[in-house]
């Protein structure tokens, strides 16, 4: 539950509180604040990361209750009478997560990276990739400006895997953006050893993404040199115990993947007790082995996003950048109307996106973060 609006609390069972939005009610985990029933809270990911007085929280619903059940309306439909497969798919989202979306802003802080992927420009043995790491002072003020001006409830800081940010930089970081602004704060960090991720939890840190990218172990262990799938999935699932909440999933249209291959990926997906999808098509990078490859098409990843709502009807789903890159004026658009929900707004400092070239021509790249917002 995302809606980036105040809810009202209705119900308190320990840490669980039931919200209530213009009728609708969902339930947030209180972990921050000392609460009773009737006041207001914005909630991300199911967490409640802030409280807010409740005369403020008033006239922001004043604002946004004729948009919200003109939105409600549009989204109701857009689902009737589905006949193809996405019009299927975008009617059992919306029976099932009705028009919450989430949006969530990505900071992109370092590019440096000490591994070597197949398919990444982030690789260790891309000489051409002009590297850039932003200091702490610069990621904070990065993320309190996407917070405070721009409005993000949930922030994903990502980077290649950059050592460079010891723990007590990392802690440093995600305490100095909890102390200044609330937020969810997702890690896209790569493997980190268990004891980081939990000072990183216990600094404020509530989410992680981390992508398995292929369930087939000896497709992983040639793409991924010198890792094992094992590894990833049992740090993902220890990540899950310790109380992350999980965005993962996988690259769709790697080299010989089969249709099968796509299905079990989801499966998997779906059962890593994942709180988001985060599927993307694989887009060929010029400096890496996998330069010669073909990208995915834009149909088989919405194939994918499709079939991965009618397995998982509750899920959210993201329409990621890389979707969006297959096709930059409506590749989200076509994302959320095959059944995602969810959308990654890029926040990190105009001088670093282009450099941060994970695949080449990334849609949003050096676009001004007020005009994607706005569209
Ligand atoms: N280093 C971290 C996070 C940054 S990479 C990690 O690897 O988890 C984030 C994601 O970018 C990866 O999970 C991968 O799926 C995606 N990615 C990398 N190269 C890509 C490419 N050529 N096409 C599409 N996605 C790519
Ligand atoms: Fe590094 Fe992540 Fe790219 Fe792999 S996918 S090379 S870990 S940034």
């Amino acid at each position: 539950m995302c809606y980036a609006i105040p809810g009202k609390i209705v119900e308190i069972k320990d840490k669980i509180v039931t919200v209530e939005y213009f009728g609708e009610k969902k339930k947030a985990k209180n972990e921050f604040y000392d609460l009773k029933l009737d006041d207001y809270i914005y909630a991300q990911g199911g967490i409640v990361i802030q409280q807010i007085p409740s005369d403020e929280a008033e006239s922001i619903l004043g604002t946004w209750r004729e948009i919200f059940f003109k939105l409600k309306e549009t989204d109701l439909r857009l689902t009737r009478e589905p006949k193809t497969l996405y019009q299927t798919a975008n009617a059992i989202r919306h029976q099932h997560t009705d028009n919450s979306c989430c949006i969530h802003g990505i900071v992109e802080f370092s590019n440096y990276c000490r591994n070597d992927c197949h398919y990444c420009g982030l690789r260790l043995s891309n000489k051409n990739c002009d590297r850039y790491r932003m200091s702490i002072y610069e990621i904070v003020e990065t993320c309190v400006y996407a917070v405070n001006k721009l409005n993000f409830k949930a922030l994903v800081l990502q980077s290649g895997e950059d050592l460079w940010y010891d723990d007590d930089k990392l802690v440093s970081i995600v305490t100095k953006i909890r102390e200044k602004c609330a937020t969810l704060i997702a890690l896209s960090l790569g493997e980190r050893s268990l004891e980081t991720y939990q000072k990183l939890y216990n600094a404020g840190a509530r989410a992680v993404l981390l992508r398995f990218e292929t369930n087939n172990p000896k497709l992983y262990e040639k793409i991924r040199p010198g890792h094992i799938l094992k590894d990833r999935i049992d740090l993902i699932k220890k990540l899950t115990e310790m109380g992350y909440l999980i965005m993962t999933g996988f690259l769709v249209g790697l080299p010989d993947q089969t249709e099968q291959d796509i299905l079990s990926n989801i499966e998997l997906t779906g059962t890593l007790g994942t709180d988001m999808f985060s599927i993307g098509p694989f887009i060929p990078h010029p400096y890496t082995p996998l330069k010669d490859s073909p990208s995915s098409s834009i149909d088989l990843m919405l194939d994918t996003i499709a079939r991965s709502r009618i397995r998982f009807p509750e899920s959210k789903i993201l329409a990621t950048t890389a979707l969006e890159t297959l096709d930059t004026k409506n590749g989200a658009k076509r994302g959320l109307l095959a059944g995602a929900n969810s959308l990654m707004i890029n926040v990190t400092p105009k001088k670093y996106q282009k450099k941060y070239e994970l695949y080449p021509n990334r849609a949003g790249a050096e676009e001004d973060v007020k005009e994607r917002i706005d569209t």
